[in-house]
């Protein structure tokens, strides 16, 4: 997977300005957050909070998308 070292970006789970990660739909996850994605159980109480996070990009990104969609 690239990574773009370049830029330090605020991590969307962890709040710290990380420089490597991935960004999805431009919200920026560090490499350490989504190892912890990865490797977290779906019982562990972290993976709740990461899904809820990673939600929380989706719906933003539907917002942006759905304008002139009707729910
Ligand atoms: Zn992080």
């Amino acid at each position: 997977m690239e990574t773009k070292p370049s830029a330090a970006s605020e991590c969307i789970i962890c709040h710290e300005v990380k420089l490597q990660g991935i960004r999805i739909c431009g919200q920026f996850i560090c490499s350490t957050c989504e190892q912890d994605i990865v490797h977290s159980d779906v019982q562990d109480a972290r993976y709740q909070h990461y899904v809820n996070e990673m939600k929380r990009i989706w719906w933003s990104a539907l917002a942006l998308d759905s304008n002139n969609t009707q729910v």
